[in-house]
């Protein structure tokens, strides 16, 4: 049971849905025991991305700490194995970097690595409040590199995504705004596997100004202060700002951030094209680089998001959401109290 949330109409929603994720600098792994799997070969690898336009180019050797697999119960997970879970590891590779073009991701961080050696360790994060974390990769040997991923054991025994998040971090590294960043790995989430591990992002995305107008509504009616401020969270999305503004991951406010940094790169995506998302991305240094999407700039594609997200809003009325967001927040519950 996962015990993060505070109170409100949508507690259950809350209670029930995963957190999000950071993306930290190059931490050390002390005294853990691990054992290396067998190695894939290329030959492996490849097999396991068939069907997909783009190869990796790059070995990956998983790696688990030991006893890691013993202590998981994978009934309502989505793969239901450590082989299943490779072959699900290596899809997601392949996908994401057919979705980005970053395709020779690895060679920013060691230009003659042939492999990867990934530990992935699935265990209890509740206690820091985050659904998984990517460590930056670091050179592991002359050819090699390095990097641990972590994911929250509750979260992959109940069949999240947040392996996907955090293989978008690896292949795609960091940029000028976390809100780009994490933005990115929620757009790729969706798109690799069809839903998301954000709360309120079981939702469409757009439909986030009724979501927080109800909850705002009941938070009143409780009493309760704090009330989720749309337009101070509005301010953060797609800033250059390279910080968690909601570090306390428990708190709406934050799964919103998430969520609007997903509809902002989503519309950005689908507005400019990933070509021109992934070259601000990948070489923008600041707000400023968004005059390659737009003349005015960072404020100019602000205002054209938030007036498709408006038009969006007088498209659908308030009923049909909420009435949708009432059946996908009683299927969640479900899910979790099975
Ligand atoms: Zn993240």
């Amino acid at each position: 049971m996962i015990k993060r949330a505070g109170a409100g109409i949508l507690s259950g929603v809350i209670l029930a849905a995963a957190l999000s994720c950071s993306l930290s600098g190059c931490n050390t792994v002390q005294n853990q025991t691990e054992h290396q799997t067998e190695q894939k070969t290329e030959q492996e690898v490849s097999q396991a991305a068939q069907g997909e336009n783009q190869v990796s180019g790059i070995e990956f050797r998983l790696q688990y700490p030991q006893a890691m697999w013993q202590g998981l119960n994978l009934t309502y997970a989505d793969y239901g194995n450590e082989e299943e879970f490779e072959r699900k590891f290596h899809n997601a590779v392949q996908k994401i970097t057919g979705l980005t073009g970053n395709a020779d991701w690895y060679t920013k961080y060691n230009p003659k690595a042939v492999y990867i050696r990934v530990l992935i360790k699935i265990a209890d994060m509740s206690y820091r409040s985050i659904g998984g974390q990517c460590d930056l990769p670091i050179v592991d040997a002359a050819d090699g590199l390095f990097t641990t991923v972590y994911m929250d054991k509750d979260m992959q025994e109940a069949g999240q995504p947040t392996l996907e998040h955090e293989l978008t971090h690896m292949i795609c590294g960091e940029t000028f705004s976390n809100s780009l960043m994490d933005g990115l790995a929620e757009y790729c989430e969706r798109q690799v596997t069809g839903k998301s591990n954000s709360t309120f992002s079981v939702y469409p995305a757009d439909d986030l100004l009724k979501v927080i107008e109800k909850y705002n509504a009941a938070e009143e009616e409780a009493g309760v202060t704090g009330k989720i401020s749309l337009e101070e969270i509005m301010d953060k999305i797609g800033a250059g700002e390279k910080e968690y503004p909601y570090k306390d991951v428990s708190k709406e406010a934050n799964h919103l951030w998430y969520i609007y940094s997903e509809s902002f790169v989503t519309w950005l995506i689908n507005t400019y094209g990933m070509e021109k998302v992934m070259d601000l991305y990948n070489n923008g240094q600041s707000e400023e680089d968004y005059e390659k999407l737009e003349t005015g700039g960072y404020a100019a594609v602000k205002e054209k998001w938030k007036t498709y997200l408006s038009e969006y809003e007088q498209q659908n009325s308030t009923e049909d959401i909420l009435a949708e967001q009432e059946v996908i927040a009683q299927q969640i519950k479900e899910i979790k109290l099975r």
